[in-house]
């Protein structure tokens, strides 16, 4: 079985056929998957959406994106520390981060919604998913100050020595799509070259659909090709990325044994 450690597959309209959509991940044993909210009222919905399929194993996360970072308002931390405390299925803070790519929040609020989102998670021993983009010397040192142990870096994208850092301190280092794609030779490296209990994947769906279906909407079922991409780097079986995979992303989530 597969774990997609961070799916938006609670987005209504990008996924108006779900049900096919379900069976399809069923059928590839892409059975758990992490959903991950960007800004409150998003969170909310991947909250409710989780506990709409409570039969199937689903958990979700409450954050706000940096490119939302105006939205963390001082009553949402509030909301967030509670619905943390009553809801079982929440399982981490996230995505927060930083992206000075896009720059669609100045830096200084970026910075501020991160730091206040990451002693949110420490506060209530969550983990904490993190997006950086073009942010990495920024987002290490904030890390490094708030000193969250639990730190999963989503469609992890830097560099080795970057990569490096983050193993050393703990991080995960999450792969999607993007390893699939045929310029991106150096994060292959990085994946060659990953612990293998530092590693999980990702879809990030309904975005960065991996190359062989590249073209259309991506789906959690997809993800079986970002696992055969690892298999391939690191000369092993796809049963044992599968494996290996599955088992850190219960630890970085603290989820249920299977
Ligand atoms: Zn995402």
């Amino acid at each position: 079985m597969f774990t997609d450690t961070h799916s938006h597959i609670h987005f209504a309209k990008e996924f108006p056929d779900i049900e096919k959509i379900l069976e399809r991940s069923q059928k590839a044993e892409v059975t758990r998957q992490i959903i991950v909210g960007c800004t409150p009222k998003d969170s909310y919905e991947a909250l409710e959406f989780v506990k709409k399929y409570s039969e199937q194993d689903f958990y979700s996360t409450l954050g706000v994106h940096p490119h939302h970072a105006n939205e963390l308002t001082h009553e949402v931390l509030e909301r967030f520390e509670k619905l943390a405390q009553n809801e079982a299925k929440i399982v981490a803070i996230g995505e927060i981060g930083l992206d000075y790519f896009r720059n669609l929040q100045p830096p200084e609020a970026q910075k501020q919604a991160f730091r206040l989102q990451l002693q949110l998670a420490k506060k209530l021993n969550l983990t904490a998913v993190v997006h950086v983009r073009e942010a990495w010397e920024d987002a290490l040192q904030i890390l490094g100050e708030e000193k969250n142990l639990q730190v999963v870096l989503h469609c992890f994208s830097a560099d080795l020595a970057i990569a490096k850092k983050c193993w050393e301190r703990g991080y995960y280092t999450s792969f999607s799509g993007v390893v699939t794609y045929p310029k991106n030779e150096y994060l292959r490296e990085v994946a060659k070259n990953a612990p293998q209990d530092k590693m999980l994947i990702e879809t990030d769906c309904p975005y960065l659909t991996p190359q062989t279906y590249r073209g259309q909407r991506n789906e959690p079922a997809f993800v079986v090709e970002t696992a055969k991409k690892l298999a391939e780097v690191r000369g092993v079986d796809l049963d044992l990325i599968a494996e290996e995979t599955t088992l850190n992303a219960q630890k970085a989530f603290s989820l249920a044994t299977l």
